[in-house]
């Protein structure tokens, strides 16, 4: 019993320093560096820390087949899009409209967004 619960402690706490080391956040214009959808833009629409992914409405489609299931739900191809790995895509500062990366600085103790080629700070969303 004790045992189960250091070792859950222990995940969550590995899972929150995972969690800050996300640099992109939901809203975030960015453009596609690799993959089918190579030099498309967007704008990250959810992000997901764990898988270290983000979706970008519009980016990554598939077409996924379904199979019937039964009365009233027929089986057909619909359009999936996929979240693409963060390494795949770049950030475009809203600023200065450059393909840049993201800094930290720290302001009053808490920690800031910044883009590395104009210092402006990241809104963060
Ligand atoms: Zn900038």
């Amino acid at each position: 019993m004790n045992r189960q619960r250091r070792r859950k402690q222990g995940s969550v706490a590995s899972g929150d320093r995972f969690l800050s080391k996300m640099k992109l956040k939901t809203g975030d214009q960015i453009i596609v560096l690799r993959g089918k959808d190579k030099g498309r833009k967007g704008k990250i629409q959810k992000v997901f820390p764990v898988e270290r992914k983000v979706l970008i409405p519009g980016v990554n489609i598939y077409k996924k087949h379904l199979k019937p299931q039964g009365e009233g739900k027929p089986g057909g191809i619909i359009d999936k899009v996929f979240p693409l790995p963060v390494s795949s895509v770049a950030l475009i500062c809203p600023k200065c409209n450059q393909l840049t990366r993201v800094g930290y600085q720290l302001t009053k103790g808490e920690k800031q967004r910044i883009c590395k080629k104009c210092g402006s700070v990241l809104a963060a969303k």
